[in-house]
């Protein structure tokens, strides 16, 4: 600890963005027990995009307790610039592919390829580096709605913020705060809702711009007018930028018009298809869409019921 601490004070601020960094990886994904072992191969190569973002998951298993398997080789490829959902009952595994391909975890067999290369081979960084989560909950730091969003690139400019936070559906409810980008957030800060959150941290994302972009119920905590808002516009980037992107979502009305829907089931994949692919198949997504659908209708019902009293 004495050794490493003289450097890092020595650098100052920089110490202070890493350790903001490192804080931001730990929270991410509400992870408790980070796994330490994961580190660089000894002869690593940065992730060199040559497909575009083509994943590939191969006949990987893993689980948290190698005796408890969650992933069961599982196979799946999600082609370059393509929109793809991975949907599925609670605790079947979606966030784990998400945290699999950040390699927070290494696999217990088959392989994690990104554009041909496995994962375990390139460095940590330029993995990292190449991926973008909107993660279930965001951390924020204590300090300025500005700092928050600028986060995602710390040289953007003052516009390019605001352009982001536009992009993410929550510039109009900043400028209406008395101090607006300035104001505080965080434990000491502001209080801000969950899905003031989301919206922040996608603006961070918008403002880093990765290849690869992963959302995990990035915008459960939302409105559904809001939520379509923000989806729509998230939409318009991934298809702009032909961005490959991966959504883990509960409700179906969100992911419906991916470009592939991943259903898994028993740590493997039990149908994929589009939409309408799957509907016409009468398989589990079928039901689970009649049943978000019977409940939404009812949703719907009790509002007008309330509303009308
Ligand atoms: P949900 O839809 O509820 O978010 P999910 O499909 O994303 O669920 P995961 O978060 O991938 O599920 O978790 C898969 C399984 O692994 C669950 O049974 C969960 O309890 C377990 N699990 C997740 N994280 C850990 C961990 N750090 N240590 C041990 N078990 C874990």
């Amino acid at each position: 600890v004495f050794q490493l601490s003289v450097p890092l004070n020595f650098l100052g601020s920089v110490y202070r963005e890493l350790r903001q960094s490192l804080l931001d990886m730990e929270t991410l994904f509400n992870l408790q027990k980070v796994n330490v072992t994961i580190k660089d191969p000894p002869k690593p190569k940065p992730l060199a995009l040559t497909r575009g973002g083509e994943i590939q998951f191969q006949d990987v298993t893993f689980g948290y307790h190698p005796e408890r398997p969650i992933l069961k080789k599982l196979t799946l490829t999600i082609p370059p610039g393509k929109k793809v959902a991975i949907v599925g009952p609670s605790g079947c595994g979606k966030s784990t592919i998400l945290r699999l391909l950040f390699r927070f975890y290494d696999v217990q067999s088959g392989k994690v390829l990104i554009d041909g290369q496995d994962i375990r081979e390139v460095t940590l960084d330029s993995l990292r580096q190449a991926i973008g989560v909107v993660p279930q909950d965001t951390p924020l730091f204590n300090n300025t709605i500005e700092h928050n969003i600028r986060y995602g690139r710390i040289d953007a400019t003052r516009d390019e913020v605001r352009k982001a936070a536009q992009r993410a559906k929550i510039h109009d409810l900043v400028e209406r705060l008395p101090a607006g980008y300035n104001t505080m957030v965080g434990e000491r800060g502001m209080m801000i809702s969950g899905g003031e959150k989301q919206r922040l941290a996608v603006s961070r994302l918008i403002l880093k711009d990765p290849p690869l972009l992963f959302f995990d119920e990035a915008t459960s905590a939302l409105d559904t007018y809001t939520e379509q808002m923000l989806l729509q516009n998230i939409n318009s980037i991934l298809k702009e930028k032909a961005r490959t992107s991966v959504f883990v979502a509960h409700r179906l009305r969100t992911i419906f018009d991916s470009d592939i829907i991943f259903v898994l089931k028993n740590g493997q994949v039990a149908e994929s298809g589009t939409h309408h692919e799957l509907l016409n198949r009468g398989g589990m997504y079928t039901d689970l869409w009649a049943a978000q659908e019977t409940s939404l209708g009812q949703d719907m019902e009790l509002e007008r019921n309330l509303v009308s009293k």
